[in-house]
């Protein structure tokens, strides 16, 4: 889609992408690919959700533990935000901040900026493969059940929403809670609370996962009254 709009509007001065060490492969967020798409067109990106909104600066303590003993000075935020900085396209990261020490810390280590080096590289895949056994449902994204659903449920992609909503500390405002409420309006897909239980899917799912059950999870999750849900 972005190769298709960037194609026809040449015009465009740049490009504003959720990029951040998480979801550079994550086949819902594609990050990786939008930056590529992003530079074959020569436009340069404009970063958001650097930290993914608070999820990156909250580590589990193994994780913080890991890039703490490599470098006991620099915040966990700044590995985060320098990780997107360091890609070569990348003209500006947006990074909310709340407090005037978090002004002051991304104001500082970007001031004096430093891309992220080989060893800091290998820490943060580290870090990502701590925070992926951290998932709730563990689904491969095989996609084998898809075509199964006679509710037309698109079970890979609710369950990586749930997963990233349930490492997400709750800060107000939920991307995932969002993008569920997006894929909701689409009248050709069902919802979590569509599913009938038939147990099709089931016997397709290699990791033999509970599916039924996990999207009453996925459900009571997102598909909360105020969402408004058709
Ligand atoms: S059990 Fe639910 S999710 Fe699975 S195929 Fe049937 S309706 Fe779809
Ligand atoms: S078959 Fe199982 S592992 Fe594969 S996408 Fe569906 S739920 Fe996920």
């Amino acid at each position: 889609m972005l190769d298709e709009v960037l194609t026809q509007h040449p015009e465009i001065e740049f490009v504003q992408l959720q990029i951040n060490y998480f979801d550079w492969e994550n086949d819902s967020v594609q990050a990786k690919q939008c930056y590529e798409v992003a530079t074959k067109h020569k436009k340069p990106v404009i970063v958001m959700e650097p930290v993914k909104g608070g999820t990156l600066v909250n580590l589990s303590p193994e994780a913080d533990k890991l890039m703490k003993d490599y470098n006991p000075d620099a915040s966990i935020a700044s590995w985060a935000i320098r990780y997107a900085a360091s890609l070569d396209n990348v003209m500006m990261v947006l990074s909310g901040m709340t407090s005037l020490e978090q002004v002051e810390d991304n104001t500082t280590f970007m001031d004096d900026f430093r891309p992220i080096g080989a060893e800091e590289e290998k820490i943060i895949e580290e870090v990502t493969g701590i925070l992926e056994k951290q998932i709730t449902v563990d689904c491969t994204k095989c996609n084998y059940c898809l075509e199964y659903c006679p509710k037309h449920i698109n079970i890979p992609k609710l369950f990586d929403l749930y997963n990233i909503e349930m490492f997400t500390k709750p800060t107000g405002f939920s991307a995932q809670g969002q993008y569920y409420r997006t894929y909701a309006k689409n009248e050709d897909v069902g919802t979590a609370s569509d599913c009938i239980e038939c147990g099709a899917c089931v016997q397709k799912c290699p990791q033999h996962l509970a599916i039924p059950e996990y999207l009453k999870d996925v459900a009571k999750k997102f598909e909360i009254p105020m969402y408004g849900f058709r």
